[in-house]
C-alpha cells in the first residue's frame, strides 16, 4: 500500500485557511474585498460576540448565479482572473480563489445570492469532508449574503488564539475603517450584538470625503491635515498629510494604498519619514492617509496571501515621487521653515 495520499479538499483547504483565516477580522476583510469586487454600493456587516459566533456580511452587488454558488466556495476557483495575463495587472481586490473555500473549511458557511435578472436566489453551504456544496432555494434580493458562524470550531488549536471579543471587535473595526478609507463611493454599516457601530454614508464630494476620513481618523487629524494631490510621469499621489505639529508617539495612524489596496511597505514608510525628516522630532510618527496610483502592470500585488505586501517594478522611481512630493507638500504648508530642497 502506498504511503502518499491525496489531503481531503477539507484538509487542504484547512492548510490553506492557516495563511489567510487567522481571525474573525481576517474574514471580515475577505468577505469585504469580495462584496466591493461584486461592484456592491451598499455593505452591512453585523458580528456577533467578536466574530466568533457569527458574522455576516450583506451586499447588494452583481450576485451569483445558482450554477456558479458552488464553484464560489471550491479551492483555485474564481472569477476574477483566467489566465497568467490577468495577473500581471490584476484590477481586483481578490484573485487567488482561496478565501471562500479557506473560511467554509474552519466555519459554518452559507453563501445566498441572487444575481439579478432571472430573480431567484439560492443558498449553498459546504461542511463535510469533501466539501461538496448543497445548494438549496432562498429569498435574496439581488446580491449576496456570507454567514459564517462557529469560526474554528473544528479548529481548536486556532480557536485558543484567538483573544477577547473586545479585542476582536477592535481588528473587525480596523479591517472596516481601512476599507471605508478605499472606498468613499460605498455605504459601510457595522453592528455589533445588535448595536450599531459605524454607519459610513457614500461620499463623493471632496468635503464629504473629508467627514468620513474625521469619523475614522478623528476630527483632529482633519483638522490638522493637508490635502495634495500630486502627479508625474504615470504616477500620482494623493490624500491627506497631518501638519508636523499633529505627529503621534506610535505610528498608529498611517494609511497607505496602492491603487486602492490597503498595503505595508518598508520602501513606503521609509519616502515617507525622509520627508518629514528635518521637520519632526525624534522617535514622533507621522499620521498620513495616502493613495499612490500607479499602472497596475508596474506592481506585483501578488507577494503573500494576505496580500498586504506588494512590489514595485521600479522601486528608485517610487520612492523618489514619494519623497519629493511630500517634501513639497509639507514645505508648502510651512514657507517660512527652511526646509533643506528636495532636489
Ligand atoms: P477570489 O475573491 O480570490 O476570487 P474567493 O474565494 O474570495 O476568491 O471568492 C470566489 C468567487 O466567488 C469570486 O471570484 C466571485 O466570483 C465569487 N464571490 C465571492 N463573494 C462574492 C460576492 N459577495 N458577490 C459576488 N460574487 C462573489
Ligand atoms: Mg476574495
Amino acid at each position: 500500500m502506498s504511503k502518499i495520499k491525496l489531503l481531503s479538499p477539507r484538509l487542504a483547504n484547512q492548510i490553506a485557511a492557516g495563511e489567510v483565516v487567522e481571525r474573525p477580522a481576517s474574514v471580515i476583510k475577505e468577505l469585504l474585498e469580495n462584496s466591493l469586487d461584486a461592484g456592491a454600493s451598499r455593505v452591512e456587516v453585523e458580528i456577533e460576540a467578536g466574530g466568533v459566533k457569527l458574522m455576516r456580511v450583506r451586499d447588494n452587488g452583481s450576485g451569483l448565479g445558482k450554477d456558479d454558488l458552488p464553484l464560489a466556495l471550491s479551492r483555485h476557483a474564481t472569477s476574477k482572473i483566467y489566465e497568467l495575463d490577468d495577473l500581471e495587472a490584476v484590477g481586483t481586490l481578490g484573485f487567488r480563489g482561496e478565501a471562500l473555500a479557506s473560511i467554509s473549511s474552519v466555519s459554518r458557511l452559507t453563501l445566498t445570492s441572487n444575481a439579478g435578472d432571472a430573480g431567484d436566489a439560492w443558498q449553498a453551504s459546504a461542511e463535510g469532508r469533501d466539501m461538496v456544496a448543497e445548494l438549496k432555494p432562498a429569498a435574496h434580493p439581488r446580491g449576496t449574503t456570507v454567514e459564517v458562524r462557529d469560526l474554528f470550531f473544528n479548529t481548536p488549536a486556532r480557536r485558543k488564539f484567538l483573544r477577547t471579543e473586545k479585542t476582536e471587535m477592535n481588528r473587525i473595526d480596523d479591517v472596516i475603517k481601512r476599507l471605508a478609507m478605499s472606498r468613499f463611493d460605498v455605504n459601510f454599516v457595522l453592528r455589533h450584538n445588535g448595536k450599531a457601530i459605524h454607519n459610513l454614508p457614500a461620499a463623493s464630494n471632496q468635503h464629504e470625503k473629508e467627514r468620513r476620513l474625521a469619523q475614522i481618523c478623528g476630527p483632529a487629524f482633519m483638522e490638522n491635515a493637508v490635502h495634495l494631490d500630486i502627479e508625474r510621469s504615470g504616477l500620482r499621489l494623493w490624500g491627506w498629510v497631518a501638519l508636523p505639529s499633529f505627529s503621534r508617539s506610535q505610528a498608529d495612524m498611517q494609511h497607505f494604498y496602492v491603487n486602492g489596496r490597503a498595503i505595508r511597505d518598508k520602501l513606503v514608510t521609509h519616502a515617507v519619514r525622509q520627508a518629514y525628516q528635518d521637520v519632526l522630532y525624534h522617535g514622533r510618527h507621522p499620521a498620513y492617509v495616502l493613495y499612490l496610483e500607479l499602472d497596475p502592470a508596474t506592481v506585483d500585488v501578488n507577494v503573500h496571501p494576505t496580500k498586504h505586501e506588494v512590489r514595485f517594478r521600479d522601486n528608485r522611481m517610487v520612492h523618489d515621487f514619494l519623497f519629493r512630493s511630500l517634501h513639497r507638500a509639507l514645505a508648502e504648508v510651512r514657507p517660512d521653515d527652511q526646509l533643506p530642497s528636495a532636489d
